[in-house]
């Protein structure tokens, strides 16, 4: 099997991303699998270089390896998702040609608005379908004003998966209401294009990521359908959470590994408070425990059933 950690780099590594790269990793470890690295720096707007290579500097000041990815190479040509921008153009190309996708010449407004509106069932709906059956001619007139976002072509389907961590799930995609964006109008590709189409060339088999990413996966099981590819098993890992219910993430300050590292945090007290929310260790004051004996415990799926964690007082 094959399992990875793929992180934005917009700001300093914090312990939701240690979190979650705690779990992959020993997930991978413990089935022998190949862990793979890939930086998200598609937001070219919000990721910088610097920052992704500070996250790997931390990964690896935390004691984390990787089989591929940035600093040890592997098959792909780069792990850096910024600079594998043609695949995505590639893949995107072969959507269009099987009229699988069309331009969306939909300003942020009315997009916006939609998306405000009272959804149904669990998935946010952020369109409603307007530019589908625009004529050839209205959208040559259109391209001549504006760079059009593209959209995939949504076929009305439900979609099952049984998540390791949050259970069975199932989601209905609506054709027109669900059509979602591959590419935007300033030309950035779309998150659900890029992490499939990582996904698939670099062979993943098992994906662990954070709670909140959870109604992405149908849009990017449709895309698996799409591209004639077997989509990952899924484990959607409970946020670490504060009190007052503010995912630790958002309070970058407090808790980036910088930080606990000035404040003479060691990585083996890092990992014991997480491997303590995962059951991995036996709650106490001072938990301490290196990346290697972790890997000869076994992770309580439990307690990773929940959707958050609150872990305050503990940073
Ligand atoms: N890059 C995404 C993030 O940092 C994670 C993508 C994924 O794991 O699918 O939130
Ligand atoms: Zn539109």
């Amino acid at each position: 099997m094959k399992g990875r950690f793929a992180p934005s780099p917009t700001g300093y590594i914090h312990l939701g991303n240690v979190w979650i790269v705690l779990l992959s990793y020993l997930s991978t470890r413990q089935q022998q699998g190949t862990y793979v690295v890939r930086i998200e720096d598609i937001d070219l707007q919000r990721s910088k270089r610097d920052y992704g290579e500070a996250l790997l500097d931390d990964l690896e000041w935390l004691g984390f390896d990787w089989d591929e990815g940035p600093r040890v190479g592997g098959p792909q040509l780069s792990y850096w998702q910024s600079e594998r921008l043609h695949l995505y153009d590639e893949v995107l190309q072969s959507l269009g040609d099987r009229a699988l996708t069309y331009p969306c010449f939909c300003n942020r407004t009315r997009v916006q608005s939609i998306a405000s509106a009272p959804h149904r069932g669990e998935i946010v709906h952020h369109y409603d379908g307007h530019c589908r059956h625009l004529t050839i001619s209205e959208v040559e007139k259109r391209m001549e004003e504006k760079v059009p976002s593209y959209r995939v072509k949504v076929e009305t389907g439900t979609f099952y998966f049984d998540d390791i961590y949050q259970g069975e799930q199932c989601y209905t995609l609506q054709g027109g209401i669900d059509d979602f964006v591959l590419r935007r109008g300033d030309g950035m590709y779309a998150y659900n294009l890029a992490v499939v189409i990582d996904d698939i060339q670099m062979g993943i088999t098992e994906v662990v990521r954070g709670q909140d990413l959870l109604d992405t996966t149908p849009q990017q099981l449709y895309l698996y359908n799409l591209l004639g590819a077997v989509s990952p098993r899924y484990s959607h890992a409970p946020l670490l959470i504060d009190s007052d219910g503010h995912r630790l993430s958002k309070r970058q300050q407090s808790i980036t590994i910088r930080e606990l590292r000035a404040l003479q945090w060691e990585p083996n007290r890092i990992l014991g408070e997480l491997a303590m929310l995962a059951g991995l260790i036996q709650p106490s004051s001072n938990p301490r425990i290196s990346l290697d004996e972790l890997l000869e415990r076994s992770i309580n799926t439990e307690l990773l059933k929940q959707k958050s964690i609150i872990v305050d007082g503990v940073f």
